[in-house]
């Protein structure tokens, strides 16, 4: 009698949104809910967390800057290890995992090691940001470009943004909170205006959200002085001085 062949798991890299759980997929929401292993980083919002079931092996790898409790390869390994030992797994990422999620080096290791892999698209944080604090990323006035980058990169200064930003275009800038003064600068000694607006969303999408407005030049001083802390995005263009929506919005409440 032959040997039944050994169940493979299905690695499902899925997108957990900004925060608030009601961001969260159908797709997402559901595989959640029935995950029996399910891999987290620490983006991922506690209420989320709290929809899996109990008895559903939770495993953190969190990482924050500059502290890596496990380094990527170490949770590669993690995945294909559980799939290849027959379990599915969900692999919970904040935002969406192909946007600066490493899922596509976790996607590609797996398949590598003949596991099956699944991607479930989450809400980014950048539309996140847009949508909670009424910035528009593209605007028929003032923006038909949107570009993400990446401020916490290898070499910042080596990085070419040329283009990126700039009038008609809007930058929207993920883990760039420490470096935000070098960003300015580097910005600035491209041509871009020193006035040209900005904006700080920190938490976007969860109750604690922050959004501080101001402009390019003054862009490292918003941030100190207020004390902005991860995970915040940094939105550079004309939408984020357009009007504030935010204030035109409460007005708006106020006399309903
Ligand atoms: N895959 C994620 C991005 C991970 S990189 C996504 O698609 O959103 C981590 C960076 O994302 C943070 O440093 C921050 O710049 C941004 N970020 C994630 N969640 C955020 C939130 N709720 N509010 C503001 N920025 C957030």
């Amino acid at each position: 009698m032959s040997k039944p062949v050994s169940r493979i798991g299905t690695v499902f890299l899925v997108g957990a949104g900004p925060g608030d759980p009601d961001l969260l997929t159908l797709r997402a929401a559901r595989l959640v809910m029935n995950a029996k292993v399910l891999v987290h980083d620490g983006l991922v919002d506690p209420a989320i967390l709290a929809m899996a079931p109990k008895g559903c092996r939770m495993i953190s790898v969190a990482k924050q800057r500059s502290r890596h409790t496990m380094q990527q390869n170490d949770i590669n390994a993690l995945l294909v290890r559980e799939a290849l030992a027959g379990h599915d797994v969900v692999r919970l990422k904040g935002g969406d995992p192909f946007v600066f999620g490493r899922g596509g080096e976790e996607a590609e290791d797996c398949f590598a090691a003949g596991v099956p892999v699944q991607v479930v698209p989450g809400i980014s944080a950048a539309m996140g940001a847009a949508a909670s604090a009424m910035i528009p990323l593209t605007h028929r006035d003032s923006a038909s470009i949107v570009s993400f980058v990446a401020g916490q990169c290898k070499g910042l200064t080596d990085q070419n943004w040329a283009g990126l930003a700039g009038v008609g275009r809007t930058l929207v800038i993920y883990m760039g909170v420490a470096t935000a003064d070098a960003i300015a600068e580097k910005l600035m000694a491209e041509g871009l205006a020193p006035d040209m607006p900005v904006a700080v969303v920190e938490n976007a999408a969860r109750p604690e959200m922050r959004v501080l407005r101001g402009a390019l030049a003054g862009l490292g001083v918003v941030v100190a002085t207020n004390k902005i802390k991860s995970p915040a995005l940094i939105i550079i263009g004309e939408v984020a001085g357009r009007g504030d929506m935010m204030e035109l919005k409460k007005v708006m409440e106020m006399a309903v």
